[in-house]
């Protein structure tokens, strides 16, 4: 296991966390067909596996196999081209484009039984698996200067390892967009390979300290600020930025300006300026839904936002009265949204959602790609209270760090893979920690 705040001067082997006990899934089906030297073994000792398709399943909490019981079971065998394939492991967990995906592992896989659901652990080289997440987050088709800025980008952020989301566990990150997605070698190639060995071991550094370098799909315009988005605790390299050659003369955390600013196509480098919508999908990973990300347009009713509102926060709500964000942050992320209400006895009563996350989850029950968005509310038939919200949003995700889309923006514009990280983290620099 990693830990945190530790530099190592060698390559580290890490454990991903391929199925979680929250999947509450019961049965594992693995191909072994494409793996010559496969070794299991079941609490440490050999077993031998007669068929090519193994089933597992969880049963009095135990992993269950052609008749035998095992608390622990490990799987050997070479790096690729030798894989497993798991028939079905979960991606996009907890969001709107969750989906079942087959995913083939190399190197060590851990099985057991948690909360009677499977645990699945893949342990591997860390070059090994930044590999895979550059083309698991992106397509192999992104340009190779950003490639190598997303590979630098995801090492940091692995091995700064401030977040230890999943260390209770056994492992130290998870296979999706809670952690960095990661889809075994499935989209592997020659070009993230390539990416990987020409930066091997660079890290971005900062005051002597690996850069927390989180990231997101699009930040819509301007980057957004470490604090507004976790604990308080500023960091240099996490500011309000422009994402774009020049500073954009704007002030987000004016409603006015905001308003005018989702209507409009600034030309940031996550903009249709840099990259034409049609060519998105070319570049994004392949579970993303393909849609515009820069600027988009959702729509609520009355009825789906009181139950949203109601099954979140479990409110006593009838009406919603009024959404007014109070409070924006830089980048026009929400940070504090007044909603007004009418409750079961009719009476007027208000509550206050604090932060980003929180906003895009109240707000919709797909969960809004960003807080960065301007409200309408639409009165159509006789009733006091608005039929309807229109939200009109800037980016996907929180929008602090490398913006994805952005970073592929600067890439097919000619920017090098040091001006592409340094236009994200300002005030880090690149340094090789390991050979
Ligand atoms: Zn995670
Ligand atoms: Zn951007």
């Amino acid at each position: 296991m990693l830990k945190p705040d530790y530099i190592p001067d060698t390559e580290p082997t890490i454990r991903v966390g391929i199925i979680l006990p929250e999947d509450k899934q019961e049965t594992i089906i693995i191909d072994s067909t494409n793996s010559k030297n496969i070794k299991v073994l079941f609490d440490r000792n050999k077993v031998e596996i007669k068929h090519k398709l193994i089933v597992f399943e969880v049963k009095n909490n135990k992993v269950f196999y052609n008749g035998m019981y095992t608390e622990l079971v490990e799987i050997y065998q070479d790096s690729e081209p030798d894989f497993i394939t798991i028939k079905s492991v979960v991606a996009g967990r907890g969001f709107h484009w969750v989906k079942h995906i087959e995913v083939k592992l190399s190197f060590k896989i851990e099985i057991r039984v948690e909360e009677n659901g499977f645990i699945m652990i893949n342990e591997m080289p860390m070059e090994q698996y930044l590999a895979c997440v550059a083309t698991s987050e992106m397509s192999a088709e992104c340009p190779v200067s950003y490639i190598e800025a997303q590979t630098i980008v995801a090492r940091s952020w692995m091995l700064a390892n401030i977040e230890q989301k999943h260390v209770h566990l056994g492992f130290d990150v998870c296979n999706d967009d809670c952690c960095q997605r990661f889809q075994g070698v499935n989209h592997l190639s020659e070009y993230s390979k390539k990416a990987t060995e020409n930066t091997r071991g660079q890290v971005l550094l900062h005051q002597g300290k690996i850069v927390d370098a989180r990231y997101s799909k699009s930040c819509g315009g301007i980057m957004e600020k470490f604090e507004n988005l976790w604990e308080n605790k500023p960091k240099a390299y996490m500011q309000n930025k422009s994402d774009a050659p020049e500073a954009f003369d704007i002030d987000l955390t004016q409603e006015s300006q905001m308003n005018k600013w989702v209507h409009s196509s600034p030309k940031s480098f996550c903009s249709p300026y840099y990259i034409k919508e049609d060519d998105l999908h070319k570049y994004l990973g392949n579970v993303d839904e393909v849609g515009s990300y820069f600027r988009w347009k959702i729509q609520t009713t009355q009825e789906e936002l009181v139950d949203n509102i109601r099954d979140k926060l479990n409110l006593d709500i009838n009406f919603v009265n009024s959404l007014t964000p109070t409070k924006r942050a830089g980048s026009g992320r929400i940070l504090e949204l007044l909603i007004e209400y009418i409750d079961s006895k009719g009476l007027e009563n208000s509550i206050t959602i604090f932060k980003d996350y929180e906003v895009r989850r109240i707000l919709h029950k797909m969960f809004l790609y960003s807080s960065a968005l301007v409200i309408e509310s639409v009165s159509i038939s006789n009733s006091p209270f608005p039929d309807r919200f229109i939200f009109y949003g800037a980016g996907w995700g929180h929008g602090a760090g490398m913006c994805q889309i952005g970073g592929i923006g600067m890439a097919l514009a000619g920017y090098s893979t040091t001006s592409i990280v340094e236009h994200y983290y300002p005030s880090a620099h690149i340094k090789q920690i390991y050979k």
